[in-house]
Protein backbone atom coordinates (compact mmCIF):
# COMPACT_ATOMS: atom_id res chain seq x y z
CA UNK A 1 0.00 0.00 0.00
CA UNK A 2 1.21 3.44 -0.82
CA UNK A 3 2.20 5.65 2.39
CA UNK A 4 0.70 9.18 2.36
CA UNK A 5 1.54 11.32 4.48
CA UNK A 6 -0.80 13.25 6.01
CA UNK A 7 -0.38 16.95 6.71
CA UNK A 8 -2.09 19.75 8.92
CA UNK A 9 -4.75 21.83 6.96
CA UNK A 10 -4.18 25.08 8.68
CA UNK A 11 -7.99 26.02 7.51
CA UNK A 12 -10.15 23.42 9.06
CA UNK A 13 -7.79 23.66 12.46
CA UNK A 14 -7.89 19.76 12.50
CA UNK A 15 -11.00 19.39 14.80
CA UNK A 16 -14.80 19.14 13.03
CA UNK A 17 -16.11 22.41 13.51
CA UNK A 18 -19.13 23.25 12.75
CA UNK A 19 -19.68 25.00 9.02
CA UNK A 20 -19.45 23.92 5.21
CA UNK A 21 -15.92 23.02 4.29
CA UNK A 22 -16.08 22.09 0.88
CA UNK A 23 -16.40 24.12 -2.09
CA UNK A 24 -19.45 23.50 -4.25
CA UNK A 25 -19.27 26.60 -6.48
CA UNK A 26 -18.00 29.97 -7.11
CA UNK A 27 -18.46 32.86 -6.30
CA UNK A 28 -20.23 32.29 -2.55
CA UNK A 29 -23.24 31.71 -1.76
CA UNK A 30 -23.25 34.47 0.54
CA UNK A 31 -22.72 36.95 -2.51
CA UNK A 32 -25.58 35.74 -4.57
CA UNK A 33 -28.51 38.48 -4.32
CA UNK A 34 -32.29 39.30 -5.00
CA UNK A 35 -31.30 42.40 -7.39
CA UNK A 36 -29.66 39.94 -10.26
CA UNK A 37 -32.81 38.10 -10.22
CA UNK A 38 -34.14 39.80 -13.14
CA UNK A 39 -30.52 39.50 -15.04
CA UNK A 40 -31.52 35.56 -15.60
CA UNK A 41 -34.93 36.93 -17.18
CA UNK A 42 -33.28 38.83 -19.90
CA UNK A 43 -30.90 35.81 -20.35
CA UNK A 44 -33.93 33.69 -20.65
CA UNK A 45 -35.21 35.81 -23.44
CA UNK A 46 -31.66 36.37 -25.68
CA UNK A 47 -31.09 34.22 -28.45
CA UNK A 48 -30.14 30.69 -28.39
CA UNK A 49 -26.64 29.90 -28.05
CA UNK A 50 -27.25 26.63 -30.34
CA UNK A 51 -24.54 23.90 -29.06
CA UNK A 52 -23.86 25.06 -25.71
CA UNK A 53 -24.07 22.21 -23.40
CA UNK A 54 -26.85 21.97 -21.37
CA UNK A 55 -28.23 19.91 -18.33
CA UNK A 56 -30.87 19.57 -15.78
CA UNK A 57 -31.12 19.11 -12.46
CA UNK A 58 -34.25 18.10 -10.81
CA UNK A 59 -34.41 18.09 -7.30
CA UNK A 60 -36.67 15.86 -5.43
CA UNK A 61 -37.19 17.27 -1.43
CA UNK A 62 -38.53 14.14 -0.18
CA UNK A 63 -36.96 11.45 2.08
CA UNK A 64 -38.62 8.76 4.38
CA UNK A 65 -36.09 10.75 7.76
CA UNK A 66 -33.75 12.92 7.60
CA UNK A 67 -30.37 12.03 8.15
CA UNK A 68 -28.71 14.03 11.40
CA UNK A 69 -25.86 15.26 9.11
CA UNK A 70 -28.25 16.33 6.26
CA UNK A 71 -28.45 19.56 5.80
CA UNK A 72 -30.16 19.71 2.55
CA UNK A 73 -34.06 21.59 1.62
CA UNK A 74 -35.92 17.73 2.90
CA UNK A 75 -39.51 16.94 3.76
CA UNK A 76 -40.38 13.95 5.54
CA UNK A 77 -43.79 14.67 5.96
CA UNK A 78 -45.56 14.72 2.64
CA UNK A 79 -48.26 12.63 1.42
CA UNK A 80 -49.29 11.79 -2.16
CA UNK A 81 -51.02 14.96 -2.53
CA UNK A 82 -48.00 17.57 -1.65
CA UNK A 83 -46.06 14.95 -4.31
CA UNK A 84 -48.51 15.21 -6.77
CA UNK A 85 -48.64 18.60 -6.08
CA UNK A 86 -44.97 19.36 -6.25
CA UNK A 87 -44.53 16.93 -8.95
CA UNK A 88 -47.09 19.30 -11.61
CA UNK A 89 -45.26 22.55 -10.18
CA UNK A 90 -42.01 21.15 -11.26
CA UNK A 91 -43.39 20.54 -14.85
CA UNK A 92 -44.67 24.03 -15.22
CA UNK A 93 -41.25 25.42 -14.36
CA UNK A 94 -39.16 23.45 -16.96
CA UNK A 95 -42.56 24.58 -19.69
CA UNK A 96 -41.30 28.06 -19.01
CA UNK A 97 -37.93 27.50 -19.72
CA UNK A 98 -38.53 24.93 -23.01
CA UNK A 99 -40.93 27.98 -24.21
CA UNK A 100 -37.80 31.00 -23.40
CA UNK A 101 -36.16 32.01 -26.59
CA UNK A 102 -32.50 31.12 -24.71
CA UNK A 103 -33.50 27.49 -25.26
CA UNK A 104 -34.20 27.29 -28.41
CA UNK A 105 -33.61 24.16 -30.48
CA UNK A 106 -31.56 23.19 -27.45
CA UNK A 107 -31.56 19.49 -25.62
CA UNK A 108 -30.01 18.44 -22.54
CA UNK A 109 -26.54 16.45 -22.95
CA UNK A 110 -27.00 15.19 -18.88
CA UNK A 111 -30.46 15.32 -16.13
CA UNK A 112 -29.03 14.80 -13.05
CA UNK A 113 -32.36 13.59 -10.45
CA UNK A 114 -30.70 14.49 -6.90
CA UNK A 115 -32.42 14.96 -3.55
CA UNK A 116 -33.34 14.40 -1.33
CA UNK A 117 -34.44 11.07 -2.39
CA UNK A 118 -35.44 10.68 -6.10
CA UNK A 119 -36.16 7.30 -5.26
CA UNK A 120 -38.89 8.07 -2.46
CA UNK A 121 -41.28 8.82 -5.91
CA UNK A 122 -43.29 5.82 -6.88
CA UNK A 123 -42.22 3.85 -10.18
CA UNK A 124 -45.66 4.90 -11.72
CA UNK A 125 -44.90 8.53 -10.45
CA UNK A 126 -41.71 8.57 -12.08
CA UNK A 127 -43.09 6.85 -15.18
CA UNK A 128 -45.21 10.04 -15.56
CA UNK A 129 -42.91 12.71 -14.11
CA UNK A 130 -40.04 11.69 -17.02
CA UNK A 131 -42.76 10.88 -19.85
CA UNK A 132 -43.77 14.78 -19.42
CA UNK A 133 -40.39 15.79 -19.20
CA UNK A 134 -39.55 14.54 -22.32
CA UNK A 135 -42.72 15.89 -24.16
CA UNK A 136 -41.62 19.32 -23.24
CA UNK A 137 -37.59 19.09 -23.71
CA UNK A 138 -36.67 15.42 -25.22
CA UNK A 139 -33.65 13.75 -24.07
CA UNK A 140 -32.39 12.13 -27.25
CA UNK A 141 -29.38 13.71 -27.28
CA UNK A 142 -28.31 12.88 -23.36
CA UNK A 143 -25.03 11.47 -22.57
CA UNK A 144 -26.03 10.64 -18.76
CA UNK A 145 -29.00 10.46 -16.88
CA UNK A 146 -28.00 10.13 -13.09
CA UNK A 147 -30.62 9.06 -10.68
CA UNK A 148 -29.71 9.24 -6.56
CA UNK A 149 -31.33 6.36 -4.58
CA UNK A 150 -31.68 5.55 -0.82
CA UNK A 151 -31.25 1.45 -0.81
CA UNK A 152 -34.63 0.96 1.48
CA UNK A 153 -36.57 3.06 -0.99
CA UNK A 154 -35.80 0.56 -4.25
CA UNK A 155 -37.67 -2.34 -5.42
CA UNK A 156 -37.55 -4.55 -8.48
CA UNK A 157 -40.64 -2.86 -9.94
CA UNK A 158 -39.04 0.54 -9.40
CA UNK A 159 -35.51 -0.06 -10.20
CA UNK A 160 -36.88 -1.61 -13.83
CA UNK A 161 -38.79 1.74 -14.12
CA UNK A 162 -35.86 3.36 -13.72
CA UNK A 163 -33.82 1.65 -16.24
CA UNK A 164 -37.10 2.36 -18.45
CA UNK A 165 -37.06 6.06 -18.67
CA UNK A 166 -33.42 6.34 -19.40
CA UNK A 167 -31.40 5.99 -16.43
CA UNK A 168 -27.29 5.60 -17.00
CA UNK A 169 -25.73 6.26 -13.46
CA UNK A 170 -27.59 4.83 -10.53
CA UNK A 171 -25.92 6.36 -7.14
CA UNK A 172 -26.73 4.73 -4.08
CA UNK A 173 -26.74 6.32 -0.69
CA UNK A 174 -24.84 3.28 0.79
CA UNK A 175 -22.62 5.62 3.32
CA UNK A 176 -22.03 2.97 5.72
CA UNK A 177 -21.99 -1.03 5.75
CA UNK A 178 -23.02 -0.67 9.74
CA UNK A 179 -26.32 -1.18 10.73
CA UNK A 180 -25.25 0.31 14.20
CA UNK A 181 -23.53 3.50 12.28
CA UNK A 182 -26.34 3.93 9.93
CA UNK A 183 -28.76 4.14 12.99
CA UNK A 184 -26.67 6.29 14.77
CA UNK A 185 -26.65 8.97 11.92
CA UNK A 186 -30.01 8.74 11.47
CA UNK A 187 -29.96 6.72 8.03
CA UNK A 188 -33.38 5.25 6.83
CA UNK A 189 -31.77 1.67 5.51
CA UNK A 190 -30.06 -0.57 7.06
CA UNK A 191 -26.90 -2.54 5.22
CA UNK A 192 -29.25 -5.44 4.08
CA UNK A 193 -31.03 -3.25 1.77
CA UNK A 194 -27.86 -2.05 0.05
CA UNK A 195 -27.32 -5.85 -0.64
CA UNK A 196 -30.63 -6.84 -2.23
CA UNK A 197 -30.76 -2.81 -4.03
CA UNK A 198 -27.42 -3.40 -5.27
CA UNK A 199 -28.00 -7.03 -6.34
CA UNK A 200 -31.26 -6.04 -8.13
CA UNK A 201 -29.74 -3.11 -10.19
CA UNK A 202 -26.94 -5.21 -11.22
CA UNK A 203 -29.34 -7.75 -12.82
CA UNK A 204 -31.66 -5.50 -14.30
CA UNK A 205 -28.90 -4.16 -16.28
CA UNK A 206 -27.15 -0.82 -14.44
CA UNK A 207 -23.89 -0.23 -16.20
CA UNK A 208 -22.66 2.49 -14.37
CA UNK A 209 -23.59 2.00 -10.73
CA UNK A 210 -22.26 4.58 -7.93
CA UNK A 211 -21.91 3.87 -4.45
CA UNK A 212 -21.53 6.92 -2.29
CA UNK A 213 -19.47 6.59 1.24
CA UNK A 214 -19.09 8.72 4.26
CA UNK A 215 -15.75 8.99 5.75
CA UNK A 216 -16.11 10.08 9.46
CA UNK A 217 -19.21 9.36 10.77
CA UNK A 218 -20.60 9.22 14.46
CA UNK A 219 -19.16 6.33 15.97
CA UNK A 220 -16.86 5.43 13.11
CA UNK A 221 -13.94 3.24 13.85
CA UNK A 222 -11.03 2.23 11.95
CA UNK A 223 -11.80 -1.46 12.32
CA UNK A 224 -15.47 -0.49 10.84
CA UNK A 225 -14.34 1.28 8.25
CA UNK A 226 -11.87 -1.14 6.74
CA UNK A 227 -14.87 -3.43 6.53
CA UNK A 228 -16.75 -1.27 4.73
CA UNK A 229 -14.14 -1.14 2.19
CA UNK A 230 -14.09 -4.90 2.15
CA UNK A 231 -17.89 -4.89 1.33
CA UNK A 232 -17.12 -1.72 -1.49
CA UNK A 233 -14.18 -3.94 -3.10
CA UNK A 234 -16.95 -7.22 -2.59
CA UNK A 235 -19.49 -5.45 -4.52
CA UNK A 236 -16.94 -4.08 -7.25
CA UNK A 237 -19.19 -1.21 -7.94
CA UNK A 238 -18.14 0.92 -11.15
CA UNK A 239 -17.69 4.56 -9.24
CA UNK A 240 -16.97 4.87 -5.41
CA UNK A 241 -17.68 8.38 -3.97
CA UNK A 242 -16.03 9.10 -0.78
CA UNK A 243 -17.20 11.74 1.24
CA UNK A 244 -15.59 13.13 4.26
CA UNK A 245 -18.16 14.05 6.99
CA UNK A 246 -18.58 17.97 7.54
CA UNK A 247 -21.34 19.15 9.90
CA UNK A 248 -22.73 22.54 8.61
CA UNK A 249 -25.25 25.09 10.83
CA UNK A 250 -28.43 23.15 9.76
CA UNK A 251 -27.78 19.58 10.67
CA UNK A 252 -28.97 17.71 14.17
CA UNK A 253 -25.23 17.36 14.90
CA UNK A 254 -25.03 21.08 15.38
CA UNK A 255 -27.72 21.09 17.21
CA UNK A 256 -27.26 18.71 19.42
CA UNK A 257 -24.04 20.58 19.93
CA UNK A 258 -25.58 23.68 20.77
CA UNK A 259 -27.48 22.29 23.34
CA UNK A 260 -24.49 20.91 24.93
CA UNK A 261 -22.21 23.81 24.27
CA UNK A 262 -19.59 21.60 22.21
CA UNK A 263 -17.49 23.68 19.89
CA UNK A 264 -16.32 20.73 17.78
CA UNK A 265 -18.80 17.82 16.26
CA UNK A 266 -18.23 14.27 18.01
CA UNK A 267 -17.06 12.92 14.51
CA UNK A 268 -13.69 12.26 13.48
CA UNK A 269 -10.87 14.82 12.96
CA UNK A 270 -9.95 15.94 9.34
CA UNK A 271 -6.59 14.09 9.50
CA UNK A 272 -8.33 11.04 10.79
CA UNK A 273 -10.77 11.72 7.82
CA UNK A 274 -8.29 11.88 5.38
CA UNK A 275 -6.35 8.87 7.05
CA UNK A 276 -9.87 6.69 6.21
CA UNK A 277 -10.26 8.07 2.49
CA UNK A 278 -6.18 7.97 1.98
CA UNK A 279 -6.84 3.84 3.13
CA UNK A 280 -9.86 3.22 0.79
CA UNK A 281 -8.24 5.12 -2.01
CA UNK A 282 -5.18 2.87 -1.55
CA UNK A 283 -7.19 -0.30 -1.16
CA UNK A 284 -9.07 0.34 -4.18
CA UNK A 285 -6.09 1.26 -6.62
CA UNK A 286 -4.84 -2.19 -5.66
CA UNK A 287 -8.35 -3.42 -6.80
CA UNK A 288 -7.47 -1.46 -10.21
CA UNK A 289 -9.56 1.38 -9.62
CA UNK A 290 -8.33 5.18 -10.59
CA UNK A 291 -8.70 7.80 -8.58
CA UNK A 292 -10.55 10.58 -10.75
CA UNK A 293 -11.34 13.80 -8.28
CA UNK A 294 -11.08 14.67 -4.86
CA UNK A 295 -14.07 11.99 -4.15
CA UNK A 296 -13.88 9.36 -6.45
CA UNK A 297 -12.43 6.39 -7.97
CA UNK A 298 -13.55 4.58 -10.82
CA UNK A 299 -13.16 1.01 -12.00
CA UNK A 300 -12.49 1.65 -15.79
CA UNK A 301 -12.27 5.41 -16.31
CA UNK A 302 -12.14 4.93 -20.38
CA UNK A 303 -15.48 3.76 -20.14
CA UNK A 304 -17.33 5.04 -16.94
CA UNK A 305 -17.77 8.29 -17.36
CA UNK A 306 -19.20 11.50 -14.92
CA UNK A 307 -20.77 13.89 -17.07
CA UNK A 308 -23.14 15.93 -14.63
CA UNK A 309 -19.94 16.60 -12.61
CA UNK A 310 -17.22 17.05 -15.77
CA UNK A 311 -19.80 19.56 -17.92
CA UNK A 312 -20.46 22.03 -15.06
CA UNK A 313 -17.12 22.03 -13.78
CA UNK A 314 -16.42 23.50 -17.33
CA UNK A 315 -19.64 26.32 -17.40
CA UNK A 316 -22.17 24.42 -18.78
CA UNK A 317 -25.33 25.71 -18.69
CA UNK A 318 -28.17 23.90 -16.10
CA UNK A 319 -31.56 24.07 -15.77
CA UNK A 320 -32.71 24.16 -11.63
CA UNK A 321 -35.49 22.31 -11.22
CA UNK A 322 -37.71 22.34 -7.77
CA UNK A 323 -37.19 23.89 -4.37
CA UNK A 324 -34.28 25.16 -3.55
CA UNK A 325 -32.90 24.08 -6.70
CA UNK A 326 -29.12 25.83 -7.69
CA UNK A 327 -28.92 26.88 -11.66
CA UNK A 328 -26.47 28.08 -14.02
CA UNK A 329 -27.09 29.93 -17.29
CA UNK A 330 -25.10 31.69 -19.54
CA UNK A 331 -22.49 32.55 -16.05
CA UNK A 332 -25.26 34.04 -14.11
CA UNK A 333 -25.71 31.40 -10.80
CA UNK A 334 -29.40 30.96 -9.36
CA UNK A 335 -31.41 29.29 -7.05
CA UNK A 336 -35.03 29.29 -6.71
CA UNK A 337 -37.36 29.63 -3.70
CA UNK A 338 -36.27 27.14 -0.52
CA UNK A 339 -39.47 26.16 1.20
CA UNK A 340 -41.92 23.94 -0.28
CA UNK A 341 -45.28 26.05 0.19
CA UNK A 342 -43.74 28.78 -1.40
CA UNK A 343 -42.18 27.35 -4.03
CA UNK A 344 -45.52 25.54 -5.23
CA UNK A 345 -47.23 28.91 -4.88
CA UNK A 346 -45.18 30.13 -7.06
CA UNK A 347 -45.18 28.03 -9.47
CA UNK A 348 -49.56 27.87 -9.32
CA UNK A 349 -49.34 31.60 -9.40
CA UNK A 350 -46.90 32.06 -12.89
CA UNK A 351 -45.14 34.38 -9.97
CA UNK A 352 -41.15 34.47 -9.72
CA UNK A 353 -39.82 31.13 -8.25
CA UNK A 354 -36.28 32.41 -8.39
CA UNK A 355 -34.43 33.36 -4.94
CA UNK A 356 -31.52 35.13 -5.51
CA UNK A 357 -28.85 35.21 -8.06
CA UNK A 358 -25.54 36.55 -9.87
CA UNK A 359 -24.38 37.93 -12.84
CA UNK A 360 -20.95 36.76 -12.42
CA UNK A 361 -17.85 38.93 -14.11
CA UNK A 362 -15.60 36.81 -16.90
CA UNK A 363 -13.03 36.57 -14.06
CA UNK A 364 -15.24 35.00 -11.78
CA UNK A 365 -16.46 32.46 -14.09
CA UNK A 366 -12.41 31.83 -14.86
CA UNK A 367 -12.30 31.40 -11.11
CA UNK A 368 -14.83 29.17 -10.83
CA UNK A 369 -14.11 26.71 -13.21
CA UNK A 370 -10.22 26.93 -11.99
CA UNK A 371 -11.24 26.25 -8.68
CA UNK A 372 -14.11 23.26 -9.40
CA UNK A 373 -11.01 21.87 -11.88
CA UNK A 374 -9.08 21.64 -9.14
CA UNK A 375 -10.69 18.92 -7.60
CA UNK A 376 -10.52 16.89 -10.29
CA UNK A 377 -6.62 17.07 -8.80
CA UNK A 378 -5.56 18.33 -12.28
CA UNK A 379 -5.59 21.34 -14.04
CA UNK A 380 -4.96 22.16 -17.68
CA UNK A 381 -2.84 25.29 -18.38
CA UNK A 382 -3.64 25.11 -22.25
CA UNK A 383 -7.40 25.00 -21.49
CA UNK A 384 -7.33 27.97 -19.17
CA UNK A 385 -5.20 29.89 -22.20
CA UNK A 386 -7.51 29.52 -24.73
CA UNK A 387 -11.10 29.57 -23.18
CA UNK A 388 -10.40 32.56 -20.81
CA UNK A 389 -7.04 33.89 -22.30
CA UNK A 390 -5.47 33.60 -18.89
CA UNK A 391 -1.55 32.49 -18.55
CA UNK A 392 -1.80 30.36 -15.50
CA UNK A 393 1.76 30.15 -14.50
CA UNK A 394 1.86 34.27 -15.33
CA UNK A 395 -1.08 35.04 -12.82
CA UNK A 396 -0.17 32.21 -10.24
CA UNK A 397 3.45 31.63 -10.42
CA UNK A 398 4.59 32.43 -7.62
CA UNK A 399 1.50 30.41 -5.66
CA UNK A 400 2.38 27.86 -7.50
CA UNK A 401 6.09 27.27 -6.27
CA UNK A 402 4.91 27.60 -2.92
CA UNK A 403 2.60 24.66 -3.29
CA UNK A 404 5.73 22.73 -4.99
CA UNK A 405 8.11 23.77 -2.01
CA UNK A 406 4.91 22.29 0.51
CA UNK A 407 5.29 19.57 -1.83
CA UNK A 408 1.65 19.66 -2.58
CA UNK A 409 2.48 20.33 -6.34
CA UNK A 410 3.79 18.34 -9.00
CA UNK A 411 3.97 20.13 -12.91
CA UNK A 412 4.00 17.87 -15.97
CA UNK A 413 3.78 20.08 -18.98
CA UNK A 414 1.27 22.23 -19.49
CA UNK A 415 -0.83 19.83 -16.58
CA UNK A 416 -0.37 20.76 -12.97
CA UNK A 417 -1.44 17.93 -10.43
CA UNK A 418 -1.86 17.59 -7.37
CA UNK A 419 -0.22 14.94 -4.54
CA UNK A 420 -2.86 12.75 -2.87
CA UNK A 421 -2.38 14.45 0.35
CA UNK A 422 -3.03 18.06 -1.37
CA UNK A 423 -5.98 16.36 -3.37
CA UNK A 424 -7.64 15.21 0.03
CA UNK A 425 -7.49 18.81 1.82
CA UNK A 426 -8.39 20.72 -1.47
CA UNK A 427 -11.01 22.73 -0.78
CA UNK A 428 -9.07 24.28 1.67
CA UNK A 429 -6.31 25.20 -0.73
CA UNK A 430 -8.96 26.63 -3.14
CA UNK A 431 -10.01 29.77 -1.05
CA UNK A 432 -6.20 30.53 -1.34
CA UNK A 433 -7.70 31.16 -5.35
CA UNK A 434 -10.57 33.21 -4.33
CA UNK A 435 -10.60 37.28 -5.12
CA UNK A 436 -9.88 38.94 -2.11
CA UNK A 437 -13.50 40.13 -1.49
CA UNK A 438 -14.29 36.43 -1.32
CA UNK A 439 -11.51 35.26 0.95
CA UNK A 440 -13.48 35.78 4.23
CA UNK A 441 -16.65 33.79 3.06
CA UNK A 442 -16.42 30.15 4.70
CA UNK A 443 -19.97 29.31 3.08
CA UNK A 444 -19.74 28.23 -0.53
S1 LIG B 1 -31.16 10.78 2.47
FE1 LIG B 1 -29.80 12.42 1.81
S2 LIG B 1 -31.12 14.17 1.44
FE2 LIG B 1 -32.33 12.68 2.63
S3 LIG B 1 -32.06 13.29 4.76
FE3 LIG B 1 -30.46 11.80 4.33
S4 LIG B 1 -28.67 13.03 3.64
FE4 LIG B 1 -30.49 14.32 3.56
Amino acid sequence: MQETEIKPDRHTKEKTKVGNYFVSNYPPFSFWKEDDIPCVESMLNSPTPGTEPLGIYYHVPFCRKRCHFCYFRVYTDKNSKDVRRYLSATMKELKQYADAPYFKDRKPKFVYFGGGTPSYLSAQQLAELTDQMKAIIPWDEAEEVTFECEPGTLTEKKLEAIKNFGVTRLSLGVENFDDHILETNGRAHRSEKVYTAYELARKIGFENINIDLIAGMLEETDENWSECIDRTLELEPDCVTIYQMEVPFNTTIYKNMKEAGRLSAPVADWPQKRQWVTEAFSRLEEAGYSITSTCTAVKNPETTKFVYRDRLWSGADMIALGVASFGHLGGIHYQNLTHFDQYCEAMENSTPVIRRALMTTEEERFIREFILQWKLGKVNREYFEKKFDVDLEERYGKLFQNWKEMGDLIKDGDEYGLSRDALLRVDSKLHDLFLPQHQDSRYV
